[in-house]
Parts: C-alpha cells; structure tokens; sequence
C-alpha cells in the first residue's frame, strides 16, 4: 500500500490529519458529539444505504477516533483499525468475529488474564473450545490444529515471563491451514513489532499501555485487512458496542507522538536496569528477551526492535520477602498496566495471575519469587537506587 509518510517517527505525527481540514486547527479538534446532522432527508438515505459516505452516529463512526484510526492501521503497516473502549472489548470482537459455536482456538501458553477468562466464557457459553500450546515447535503447533480450528491467538513476549513465540513460523503454519492468525502486540507497540508483516492477519492492542503512555486512557484498537474490519465495524463493534469515546482518542492521538522516542527511553532504561540487575547478590534470576542469554534472544532479534520496556526478575527470598521489598520502595509504585511513563512494579503470584490454580502457575514459570517491573522514563539511575535500597531490606541468606 501506498504510504504518505516513509518513516515512522513522521507517520506518528501527521498520518491521518491534515490541518486544513480543520480550519488550520495544528490539533485535532475533539468531536464530542453522540450524533450528526444529514443536511437533507434524502442525504441520510445514502448515508444509511451506504452511496454516501459520512458520519451518522458515534458508534458508527466519528471524526476524532477515525484520526486515530488512520494513524494506527498506518502504524502497523494494515489496511484499517478499529477503535475500542478498552483492550478486552476489541479482543472479545475480533474472537467473536472469527468464530462461532463448535469452533476451536489454538492460544498461546500464557495470555491476559481476560482473554483467558474470554476463553472460558466463549467454552461455556457458545461451546468454542480451545488448547494452550507453547508454540516452541511447528509439531506442537500442528499437533493442535483441528479441522474446526478457526483461530491462532498469540501473545509475544509473553507475560510476565518473557518468554517469545516466532511469529512468522505460526504464521507460516497457520497459511497452510488458511486458519487467521491474531496477535496481542500491547507489550511491544508497532514501534518495535509489526505482526502484520510477520504474516499475521489481525493485530490487537491494549492501547491503555504504550500507545497511549501516560496511565491516563482505557482503549483497544484492532488492525487487520478493510474486508474483516469492515465486518467487525458491522457487527461485534456496532452491535455489541464497546466503541472508544472522542475524548480518550484524541488522547491517544496525543500520547502516539512521542511513541518512538518514549519507546527508545524505555528500552534503554530498561537494558541499563537488566544489566545492573544480573550482578546483584540478591536477585536469583532475570528475564528479559533483549538481554543476550535470554534462551529466545535471537527470536526477539528477529522480529523486535529492541527487548522492550519490561521485564521480571525472581529474589532469593520468599513471598513475604517479595511484599516486604515492595513495601519498601519509594518511588517506585505497586500497580498493575504498564507503558506508562512512572515505573510500576507488580507481583503476578499474588495480582495479575493469582486466579490461576498454583500447579498450573507455577508450571508458567510464574513462582512466589517473581516480580514484574514496567520501566518507566524516569532517569534510570533513580530507578536502580530506589530498587538498591528496596533490596537492601531483604535478609539475604
Ligand atoms: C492490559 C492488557 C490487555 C487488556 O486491555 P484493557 O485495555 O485493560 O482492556 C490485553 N492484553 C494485554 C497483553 C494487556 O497487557
């Protein structure tokens, strides 16, 4: 497709508004509106017929949101995207567009906690069943599809053990079986994965973390062919409705600017971080796919920019350890969501994961001792003196 702007850190910018359109306006004006005026009787007829192109209501469409959406389908090198009004509502509409009762869907081990209870839900409810698989081999991946497999949901890096799937072998896989591939690129942002030319078909996003950057907005955006989104606009957007207000797309608008350069900072910070981590007497282990002896370190070289802004690390200690070094820290805040320009710390055994039966946890590699940090843009000095001091709390054996 042919492309305005060539580089990334101009597409962020100006993709998809162009001032004079807007009486000069450099920002995109906010159309807080729930509905359009049709200057004639027979104009709302084209609209509704489709003849005519142009805004009819705000769950079908609106101006704000369609800049944002031009921008990211830009982005992520897609036809079209779709705004939503958090990550699970535009996971639950591309899953419930792909399939129907009886059907099956091959998932990453390890997924967002909602999208697994998604899972659960579309199983109890509409019987469309689905496996886990690690995806390590293309024979695991094979051993799994079945001739009602209508889906591949991925997750890569996986939270919060950093663990990378390839996704061009799942999509070459996938291709054979003309099975749709999805991929949830919220820890990565098209700034350091683009699934799309890895093969992939439809690409989600919590748009809460890195697009938008700053812990302010709950989004989700969806990027895919203008055939299948178009579908989706039609039918789990506009009759389930978990559409994104104008507001909170403008700004995400505002937050995609600087996507590239916070991106860089995180990731620098975060190398810093993982490379101080390693030596101190403290910490047991680190996960991180940017760091070199990370075991899919040349996955993440293959189809990532740079590690990413997270990473996890186990302590020696116990679970009581783990909350009394949490408690310690000062800058450093205990929050789940990520990207966002603050650091946050969380402990997955006891937060994002503690749902999850213990064996069946502990089996993810998710032990009592593992913590999750999201490197924020703070200098990276700050950050380490305030996890130093925190370690200094732990009794070490
Ligand atoms: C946060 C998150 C989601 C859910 O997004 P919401 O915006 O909270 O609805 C989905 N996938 C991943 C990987 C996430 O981190």
């Amino acid at each position: 497709m042919e492309r305005k702007y060539k580089q990334f850190e101009t597409r962020v910018i100006h993709t998809g508004y162009d001032s004079k359109e807007h009486l000069g306006s450099l920002s995109a004006p906010i159309y807080q509106t729930s509905t359009f005026t049709f200057e004639t009787a027979e104009q709302g007829e084209r609209f509704f017929a489709g003849e005519e192109k142009g805004y009819i209501y705000s769950r079908l469409g609106n101006p704000t949101v369609s800049v944002l959406q031009e921008k990211m389908a830009e982005l992520e090198e897609g036809e079209a995207c779709l705004a939503f009004g958090s990550g699970m509502a535009a996971i639950s509409a591309v899953l419930l567009s792909l399939t129907k009762t009886n059907d099956h869907v091959l998932v990453s081990q390890g997924v967002y906690g909602c999208t697994y209870g998604l899972l659960k839900l579309m199983e109890e409810k509409y019987n469309i069943t689905h496996d886990f698989c690690f995806m390590e081999t293309s024979e695991q991946i094979r051993s799994l599809i079945k001739p009602e497999t209508t889906c591949i949901y991925i997750e890569t890096p996986i939270n919060p053990t950093m663990k990378m799937i390839d996704i061009e072998m799942v999509t070459n896989i996938a291709r054979e079986y003309s099975i749709p591939v999805v991929v949830d690129n919220t820890f990565c942002s098209p700034y350091l994965q683009k699934p799309l030319q890895l093969g992939c078909d439809v690409v989600v996003h919590s748009a809460t973390k890195y697009i938008c950057g700053h812990g302010d907005v709950v989004a989700g955006l969806a990027i895919g062919s203008q055939e299948l989104m178009s579908k989706i606009a039609m039918t789990t957007q506009k009759d389930i409705g978990g559409i994104l207000a104008p507001f909170d797309a403008w700004l995400l608008i505002r937050g995609l600017k600087t996507l590239p350069i916070r991106m860089d900072r995180h990731c620098e910070n975060t190398m810093k971080l993982v490379e101080w981590m390693k030596k101190h007497p403290a910490i047991k282990d680190v996960y991180y796919p940017g760091d070199t002896s990370h075991p899919d370190y040349e996955i993440m070289k293959k189809q990532m920019k740079y590690g990413g802004g997270l990473f996890s690390f186990e302590i020696n200690g116990s679970k009581q350890d783990v909350q009394n070094f949490l408690n310690h820290l000062k800058m450093i805040k205990i929050a789940v969501s990520l990207g966002d320009a603050e650091t946050l710390v969380q402990h997955p055994a006891t937060m994002t994961h503690s749902v999850i039966p213990e064996d069946v946890r502990l089996s993810m590699g998710i032990t009592d001792q593992l913590i999750r940090l999201s490197v924020g843009l703070e200098s990276w000095e700050d950050i380490r003196d305030d996890l130093q001091q925190g370690l200094d709390h732990l009794t070490i054996d």
